[in-house]
């Protein structure tokens, strides 16, 4: 179950995803407002599409520690479990003169419904943006769990990561560590392919 919490959804993502241009929002629409979380995904992202794809609902973890620094001064933070996974991973691979690195880790609702609202404004449509973004509350990034992963080299995010060396010996290796590839082409959940990203489920 979803706990009971308010998040704050902009109007524009409630409107722009019944279809509407954001450019149609009148201004007085643009304000933040405070809702609960079941109401955002009620009007937000139709219930058909959840339970088509079958998809479950991720709550927030709330017991996250770093897993990473980026270069830039980030921090990912994943539960401890995963965390540690990830610590012996890492230099696992880099034994194996594999370099990969953690682009995202740990997300909150609250950041993935900006993502989408970002999406809707850009004006992709709801349909094609839960193609690659999972609706709030149902993010395994929610968990604490899933790491985007990337290697020096190769774009960010993109299927080229397929290609690499790296996600090679992910392939062979990363279930060791209790992470696997949750999107696989052609998975059960009506998301597209995602090579990069990875899910720790031991525990
Ligand atoms: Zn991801």
């Amino acid at each position: 179950m979803l706990e009971l919490r308010e998040v704050k959804v902009s109007r524009g993502v409630l409107r722009g995803e019944r279809g509407r241009e954001a450019s149609d929002l009148p201004d007085r629409y643009r304000g933040e407002r405070l809702v609960r979380k079941e109401e955002f995904i009620a009007p937000g992202v139709p219930t058909a599409l959840i339970e088509r794809r079958g998809l479950s609902p991720c709550p927030e973890a709330t017991n996250l520690v770093c897993a990473e620094i980026e270069k830039d001064g980030r921090k990912h933070l994943l539960i401890p479990e995963a965390a540690a996974a990830w610590k012996q991973l890492r230099p696992s691979a880099q034994k194996e003169g594999i370099e990969i690195y953690i682009v995202s880790a740990y997300r909150s609702i609250f950041r993935q419904a900006e993502i989408i609202r970002s999406k809707i404004l850009a004006g992709q449509s709801i349909e094609k943006i839960l193609m690659v973004c999972a609706p709030p509350g149902y993010s395994e990034h929610h968990s604490g769990r899933a790491v985007d992963l990337a290697t020096p080299g190769v774009k960010r995010l993109e299927l080229d990561f397929e290609n690499s060396a790296a996600f090679r010996w992910l392939h062979e290796n990363a279930q060791n560590f209790g992470y696997t590839l949750s999107y696989p082409r052609g998975n059960s959940k009506g998301y597209a392919y995602e090579p990069w990203h990875w899910c720790y489920s031991f525990t």
